[in-house]
């Protein structure tokens, strides 16, 4: 059965895989979504023989209907290769009782990299499939973590150029040095003075600017979004649920078809929403336990019905869950509308224009699957010191959000559904956050000296991403006024 993808915000805008791939994003701001869910329509012991890319061929393959088994499989194998320092791609690791599910093996050692090594090949293999013959120009804004990850994905992938703007002064030494020091002839970062706002303000008019897109078209050239609204990056996401559920069937921790609960570190929603759709894809999966660090408007809204971004956006220690506007929460919210276009889009409208909307009982009723609750500063980074002193394991700020989260669900519910923890980052990521969680004396000593602490303190070797930066050279000096993006675009392109 093929997969139609249309818009939330508009039932007549229907289109393929490959063009939604290709599109991004729909017409007035909507986002694309399957029809209809296919089931996983193999045994799931079957499933748990499986490696990784035999599972995800399994899972994208019902989904991506309008792509070949041969386009399918060269997407996966080219992205979840040796770029991965684990053969297993997403380990799961067992310690007390939750079960971590490992996202941070790939080139940039954060979970974006599960689908943004794999969104290039998509890209690509769906412009050929729809006869573009330009190539495809990724611009993206990013504040550290996505630009990296793009650009680790796109680097010489061909048919294919990608231009990264960050602001000057706005990202941290060791986000900033991984994305100048980026290899790949196809590779443009570029430092703005203004600040990330002004650097997505700019990268949106372009998105907008006709006559720039006429001169592109001119040279070969056309603009596509690696942003994780695109259905190409949620897609690869169910992959790893399905994947975690079939290694629990292997490890003999449960029996294919018993219920597990999984809990996600989220901020765009995007992660979780992947879980929700592997669920109704026939995963047997029980609760969504939403975790949120102190930007908690999700909490809020699975309590209340309410969404309402009108509060102050804090700065925490899990930054890439900084965000008061968690773009994929309209799939869900079209969801629970019944598929309902016209219902979703009253309730954007009201989102864009007053910051708020109130969902009605009806739909708060189909929210019974999710568990939402946040984690403090202070509580975030004793989970990381207890997790280190009981298990000998140090996670990231982001899982340590998650794993506050699910101790406080476990006490409240005492429900002791095998749990599955998504891991989204490498503490290497966020060394100086880690370290200092441990233990305050660390907090006099540089980035690079804190990173040869934590290798000593862990026993887990200093991933090759972080090695790589410590003597890698620059090769993006370019910086350039928040006014003159677009010229600077021009200037790469040769336009
Ligand atoms: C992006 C990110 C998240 C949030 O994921 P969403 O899909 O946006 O909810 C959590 N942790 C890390 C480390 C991330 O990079």
């Amino acid at each position: 059965m093929e997969v139609i993808y249309k818009s939330t915000r508009n039932d007549n805008e229907k289109v393929t895989a490959s063009q939604a791939i290709l599109k991004g994003l729909a017409e007035n701001g909507g986002l694309f979504v399957p029809n209809s869910i296919p089931v996983l329509d193999v045994d799931l012991n079957d499933l748990a023989k499986m490696n990784y890319q035999e599972v995800a061929y399994e899972v994208m393959s019902r989904m991506l209907t309008d792509f070949t088994e041969e386009e399918l499989k060269y997407c996966i194998n080219s992205a979840y290769d040796k770029k991965f320092d684990r053969e297993e791609i997403a380990p799961l690791v067992k310690k007390g009782d939750a079960h971590y599910l490992e996202l941070f093996h790939g080139s940039t050692i954060a979970f974006k990299d599960m689908a943004l090594s794999i969104l290039p090949y998509l890209l690509v293999t769906s412009a050929k499939k729809n006869k573009v013959e330009n190539d495809i120009v990724i611009l993206t804004a990013t504040s550290g973590d996505t630009g990296k990850a793009a650009l680790a994905g796109f680097a010489d992938v061909p048919g294919t150029r990608i231009i990264v703007f960050y602001p000057k002064n706005g990202v941290s030494p060791i986000q900033e040095k991984q994305m100048i020091t980026q290899k790949g002839d196809n590779t443009s970062v570029v430092g703005i003075i203004g600040n990330f706002d002004d650097a997505q303000t700019g990268v949106k008019n372009m998105f907008n600017n006709k006559e720039l897109a006429k001169e592109m078209e001119a040279k070969g050239f056309q603009f596509s979004s690696a942003n994780s609204i695109n259905i190409g990056r949620l897609v690869p996401q169910m992959v790893y649920y399905v994947y975690a559920y079939t290694r629990l069937i292997a490890n003999g921790e449960i029996q294919a078809g018993d219920r597990i609960n999984v809990v996600v570190p989220t901020g765009n929603f995007g992660n979780i929403l992947a879980a929700y759709y592997a669920k109704e894809m026939g995963l047997p999966i029980g609760r969504f336990i939403c975790a949120s660090n102190e930007n908690k408007v999700l909490y809020d809204f699975f309590e209340t019905g309410v969404y309402d971004k009108n509060r102050d956006f804090i700065l925490t220690s899990s930054p890439s869950m900084d965000i008061l506007i968690s773009s994929n929460l309209e799939r869900l919210i079209y969801r629970i509308a019944g598929d309902d276009a016209a219902k979703n889009a009253e309730l954007m409208k009201e989102l864009n224009e007053t910051g708020k909307y109130e969902i009605t009982e009806d739909m708060a009723k189909k929210l019974s699957e999710f568990y939402g609750n946040y984690a403090t500063e202070k509580e975030t980074a004793a989970t990381i010191k207890k997790i280190y002193e009981s298990d000998s394991y140090i996670m990231d700020t982001h899982t340590a959000v998650a794993a506050t989260v699910y101790d406080k669900y476990v006490s409240e519910t005492g429900d002791k559904t095998p749990t599955v923890i998504a891991s989204t980052a490498s503490p290497y990521k966020f060394t100086r956050s880690v370290m200092e969680a441990i233990d305050t004396r660390y907090a006099s000593q540089s980035d690079f000296d804190l990173v040869d602490e934590l290798q000593k303190l862990s026993g887990v070797s200093i991933p090759q991403a972080i090695e790589d930066i410590r003597s890698a050279e620059v090769l993006h000096k370019t910086v350039c006024d928040k006014s003159d993006m677009e010229k600077t675009v021009r200037t790469i392109l040769g336009l």
